[in-house]
């Protein structure tokens, strides 16, 4: 996660700092991701028409808010009352959010490591758990805590494994001791427990279903044994949201579709409006006419077979545009579609521009997203080049900035 600067350009100008659009993209022009708030919010929006009115939203910002930027995503969503708060993967990125002033709860979906329990529990970060040794080290760090002054439990979700074989206690007798034992265990408080879909973004959802029951059990045999409910259950994931309207609990977790994008191909689009978040922006720098037999980038994969004007793009795998859309992907320059030739490089490729002529160094280049009539969508460019879309979001490097819009206005750039 990167330090973002968040600062309207309107509250920039009332500072009588003035800052132009145009004058922030100049500094933009090699390549930069633009990111929709907008989007973001109407797809959220979008999404909770879909699911009960009981039934409250967590956002997965993880990776970075899957590469479109955590903070300013959990800015924006902090304001809608049904957001209940944020899911990470990490200690660290939880605290991130913490650190730019994040207050709604945050989960960690993963293992968190005993390091970072102290913390955890100081920042009221709510921590999946499913191990013994978990639950023994976190009650040490609530107890040393308290000997500092500090009472504070620590808030965890039960996680449960009903299908996926990844973490998560089982849902049988042993699993039921576990939740017993968490129960029992001083200075832990256990708001919630949750599991997660293996197969909700497939056509049949048999299996999803089945996990479904098998948790709904599970959560029975809680209640009949302890006599106690757990606060907050929540199984469903973007698919489920999509379409598995019996997962609707207490909470959902919208992870891609948050960022206008599909689970799968097999997972119906018609239910849920969605509009992609990012785009992804460059700049042609350099045009030039080709001869026949001249060969184009690394191995000369692509040979011209007749005189053509090509165009070159200052980016390539180095920013996590994928190498394997070499010969296969396209870009849109002046609303048309101009395909990329030979290899992708580090920093550069190349592409077809003979079909139009207007093109001249200096004009933007459409990587993601809509020029014109036409649109280029992640998951296009993901099955081009053999890469998931969740991947390709995640993979946008460290080396493109990001904008983000609102309202019409470019709101942050990162220092
Ligand atoms: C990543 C993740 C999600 C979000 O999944 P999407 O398919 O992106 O909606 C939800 N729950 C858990 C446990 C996850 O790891």
């Amino acid at each position: 996660m990167r330090g973002v600067k968040i600062q309207s350009a309107t509250v920039q100008r009332e500072r009588g700092i003035v800052v132009k659009e145009e004058e922030i993209i100049q500094r933009l022009k090699r390549v930069y991701a633009e990111i929709s708030l907008d989007a973001i919010r109407s797809n959220m929006e979008n999404m909770k028409k879909n699911i009960a009115a009981s039934t409250n939203m967590i956002a997965v910002i993880k990776t970075d808010g899957y590469g479109h930027g955590a903070v300013p995503i959990a800015r924006e969503l902090e304001t809608l009352d049904y957001v209940y708060g944020f899911a990470v993967a990490t200690a660290e990125e939880a605290c991130m959010l913490r650190d730019a002033g994040i207050s709604r709860p945050v989960l960690t979906l993963g293992y968190t490591f005993p390091y970072s329990y102290e913390k955890m529990i100081q920042k009221d970060i709510r921590m999946a758990v499913f191990r013994y040794d978990t639950l023994v080290e976190l009650s040490n760090a609530s107890r040393r805590l308290a000997k500092g002054g500090i009472q504070k439990k620590a808030k965890v979700h039960i996680k449960v494994d009903t299908g996926m074989s990844r973490i998560g206690v089982r849902p049988d007798g042993e699993g039921l001791c576990f939740v017993e034992k968490a129960f029992e265990t001083d200075g832990i408080e256990v708001e919630g427990i949750f599991t997660h879909f293996a197969r909700a973004d497939e056509t049949d959802k048999t299996a999803a279903e089945n996990q479904i029951a098998v948790f709904e059990q599970f959560l029975a045999k809680i209640k009949e044994r302890t006599g106690r409910e757990i606060p907050l259950k929540h199984c469903s994931n973007s698919a489920g949201i999509l379409e598995l309207p019996r997962a609707n609990m207490d909470l959902v977790r919208a992870g891609i579709t948050l960022y206008g994008l599909w689970p799968s191909s097999q997972v119906r689009k018609d239910i849920v409006r969605l509009t992609p978040a990012l785009s992804l922006y460059s700049t042609i720098v350099y045009v030039k006419e080709i001869e026949a037999g001249t060969g184009v980038s690394y191995g000369s994969t692509f040979v011209a077979e007749e005189k053509m004007r090509i165009a070159t793009i200052p980016i390539g795998y180095g920013d996590g545009y994928p190498r394997g859309l070499s010969g296969k992907g396209f870009v849109l320059v002046h609303g048309q579609r101009a395909p990329i030739l030979g290899r992708v490089c580090m920093d550069q490729f190349m592409i077809d521009v003979t079909h139009i002529p207007e093109v001249r160094e200096g004009d933007k280049v459409t990587l993601i997203g809509c020029d014109g009539k036409d649109q280029i969508t992640m998951e296009e460019l993901g099955e081009i080049s053999g890469r998931f879309n969740y991947e390709f979001a995640c993979d946008i490097g460290k080396r493109v900035p990001r904008v983000y819009r609102k309202d019409g206005e470019i709101l942050c750039t990162e220092e």
